[in-house]
């Protein structure tokens, strides 16, 4: 499949030899023909446009002329150093060239008469053009142009490299080596049709155009094929896995739509579904009557619902006789959807328990026996859901919510707590757009839901500097009379805790002392669970009118009174934060509020991030704007998001080429799921190979 050249040491190559190979190791990981191959120049420059001397304009910058030597000579100066002069002339003018390094090589190599091309920035010296260390070529060199006259590729190199001769010119003599010995040993990966079908260029092509650019469309359409085949690959490999996985996870199908869900959803649903809500249902029941596991992703702004979608869900389960366990971050939120969900879950006769740390003993024994015998429908808790005495008597379904903040293992060991394993919906307000999704989360389908329940009214968001503060309070005793509660949250600095439970507290006191007449709630990472629940408790009561914090009321807590959000330092948030932030207020259908309050210098993203919220309410919009100032590594963190490190490609800047690659890998799983055709044995070749090497990523959900 692959012609043994490939595997042969980077030593052989002609002028590397030993000395050379060990650095290629060493500094650039190139060991063989094949490292050598795709180590690919980091940017190009273009020197194919011949220039004129008679017609250069005052100020040239980098040009490439075409002429002959009309001298050489050595140039005594005074301090005793040799520098060497020479006259170039293409007929229409000439150029003085003076070279203080490297003297002897040039001598050597250059001659007087001699046809040559020079790259290079001339000078206007008393009315004479004047080019120093000018990268100068032959015309006629035997093995072929390299360095002027075309677009050029710049390798990556440092100074140890460029001491033994491997600078830019050092390694594009070695790939125009390379690409004469080997160019006709470069095998194709891709079978024909799929090129044909997608436009790609040979692999032969692709590999050749990247290091030796003919003109400025082969390499975008070298590049483009290069880029396919990165993705292509981690597609294949994708859906390979959720091929295995499904396989492998049995779960019971679900198949009656039974008493409990009819039930509830004919007289009891308070409000109707929205279009984005019912999708979501049907795709999900679509899953649920299979005998394989459902992994679904649900993602659906801050306040589009989730809550309802999970519940009906759950109702679903307990018509095909099986118990739920939903599963949140933080025990203020496990304790809200338990609130919730046991007041619709009572509706139908169902019974829910909920497990969170520091729990009263005899309490929490009530719960477990529940759960153990079957009594109990629906188990709702934090981490303590997956603690080993948690048994559940037919577990058939697991939900957790705001996903990002559990890890895959935790996940699985809540799915070991039944044979065969639950069905497992991930709830997120995170969104992450929609072409990362697919190949983040290859082997979880995605549900969207993009559409907010009717009446809400879109929140309000501005900026406002320091000296805007009495006016902002203004606004704020404003909305407080009218009986609404606000928010104030300060920004987490990760260096200090002490800091930032100073910043908080003192936002608490100003608070206090500028609104005497209102009481005010703070909540922080420092306090004891007990107490920062109490004070949430309070707020959402509405026994406090102000609740200042940090960011741990970032999540999920929802108290429709609320339609104030001021958020301090808020440059200082990520935009994503900041949108959930946000989303905690505007749940009801009372107009809200953000006030972003903003320092003074802020960098050129800070101002971009402040401009996103004021534009945009819509998440999936922030989360894309997100992640282009971020970047994919940023925005997802590459190591635990188990993506590759793609060689050329980038998740942003070519994610339509990636839809393109997501749907090749598609069709050609459909068609030929074992790649067991004869036109894709190279593929399979390679694909095992690029599967090997990349064993562990991709693994995320
Ligand atoms: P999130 O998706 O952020 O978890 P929730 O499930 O907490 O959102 O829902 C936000 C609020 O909207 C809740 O008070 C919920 O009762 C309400 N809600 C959900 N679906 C609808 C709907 N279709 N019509 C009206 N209100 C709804
Ligand atoms: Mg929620």
């Amino acid at each position: 499949m692959e012609h043994p050249i490939w595997n042969k040491d980077v030593m052989y190559l002609k002028r590397v030899g030993p000395q050379r190979a060990q650095l290629l190791a060493s500094e650039c990981q190139i060991r063989t023909y094949r490292d050598l191959l795709h180590y690919y120049p980091r940017k190009y420059v273009d020197r194919s446009r011949v220039s004129r001397i008679g017609q250069l304009p005052a100020e040239p910058g980098f040009v490439t002329l075409v002429g002959k030597l009309t001298h050489l000579a050595l140039k005594p100066s005074r301090k005793g150093r040799n520098l060497l002069q020479g006259t170039f002339s293409d007929g229409t003018g000439t150029v003085e060239l003076v070279w203080f390094q490297g003297i002897k090589w040039i001598q050597r190599q250059f001659k007087v008469g001699e046809e040559l091309a020079l790259f290079g920035k001339p000078n206007r010296y008393h009315g004479q053009w004047q080019l120093t260390h000018p990268e100068m070529e032959p015309l006629n060199e035997e093995d072929g142009q390299r360095h002027v006259l075309q677009i050029v590729p710049f390798y990556p190199s440092n100074d140890k490299l460029g001491r033994l001769g491997l600078d830019a010119r050092g390694f594009r003599s070695l790939l125009f080596q390379l690409l004469e010995e080997a160019a006709g040993h470069i095998p194709e990966t891709l079978s024909p049709a799929l090129c044909a079908r997608f436009q790609l260029v040979s692999r032969r092509e692709a590999l050749t155009q990247i290091h030796y650019p003919r003109s400025h469309e082969a390499l975008q359409a070298a590049l483009r094929r290069l880029k396919f085949e990165e993705f292509f690959f981690f597609q294949l490999m994708l859906l390979r896995r959720r091929a295995v996985a499904r396989a492998q996870h049995q779960s019971p199908p679900f198949t009656r739509i039974g008493a409990y869900f009819n039930t509830f959803f004919a007289e009891h649903m308070p409000f109707s579904l929205t279009g984005a809500q019912k999708r979501v249902l049907k795709e999900i029941r679509r899953d649920l009557a299979q005998p394989v596991q459902m992994n679904r992703l649900i993602q659906g702004d801050v306040g589009a619902g989730k809550t309802m979608v999970a519940f009906m869900t759950m109702l679903m389960a307990r018509d095909n006789d099986f118990q739920s366990a939903l599963m949140a971050p933080t025990a203020i939120l496990a304790e809200q959807h338990f609130r919730k969900i046991t007041a619709m879950a009572a509706k139908v006769g169902l019974k829910t328990g909920l497990l969170v740390g520091g729990q009263k003993k005899k309490e929490r024994q009530a719960v477990l026996e529940g759960l153990a015998s079957g009594e109990t429908d629906i188990a709702i808790g934090t981490h303590a859901l997956i603690e080993d005495p948690v048994v559940f008597h037919r577990l058939g379904l697991v939900v957790v919510d705001e996903q990002h903040k559990f890890g895959v293992v935790q996940r699985a060991r809540l799915w070991k707590k039944a044979t065969p394993f639950p069905h497992n919906m991930i709830m997120t307000a995170t969104p992450i757009p929609r072409t990362l999704a697919m190949s983040v989360y290859g082997d979880v389908d995605v549900s969207i839901i993009d559409e907010l329940p009717p009446g809400r009214k879109p929140i309000k968001t501005v900026v406002r500097g320091e000296g805007k503060r009495l006016e902002v309070f203004g606004f704020l005793r404003h909305q407080l009379q009218q009986g609404q509660q606000v928010y104030v949250v300060y920004p987490l600095v990760e260096e200090s805790e002490k800091l930032d439970l100073l910043a908080v507290e003192k936002g608490f006191e100003l608070m206090e002392r500028y609104f005497t007449e209102y009481r005010i709630g703070i909540v922080h990472g420092r306090q004891k669970p007990e107490d920062k629940e109490l004070e949430m408790q309070r707020f959402v009561k509405g026994e406090t009118h102000i609740l200042v914090s940090t960011t741990v009321i970032e999540v999920g807590v929802d108290v429709a009174n609320a339609t104030v959000m001021v958020i301090e330092n808020a440059e200082r948030f990520g935009l994503s934060q900041l949108h959930q932030l946000r989303g905690r207020v505007g749940r009801g259908s009372t107009q809200s509020y953000c006030i972003l309050m903003a320092g003074q210098k802020l960098s050129a993203d800070g101002k971009r991030r402040l401009k996103a919220m004021q534009e945009t309410n819509d998440g999936f919009r922030i989360s894309e704007i997100d992640l282009e100032l971020r970047g994919p590594g940023d925005f997802l963190g590459t190591r635990q998001s188990g993506l590759p490190e793609f060689q050329l490609a980038n998740l942003v800047e070519d994610r339509d080429l990636l839809a393109l690659a997501r749907q090749a890998a598609g069709e050609l799983t459909a068609q030929d799921p074992q790649l067991a055709a004869p036109e894709h044995q190279s593929l399979r070749f390679f694909f095992e190979k690029y599967v090997k090497r990349n064993i562990g990523l991709g693994t995320v959900a």
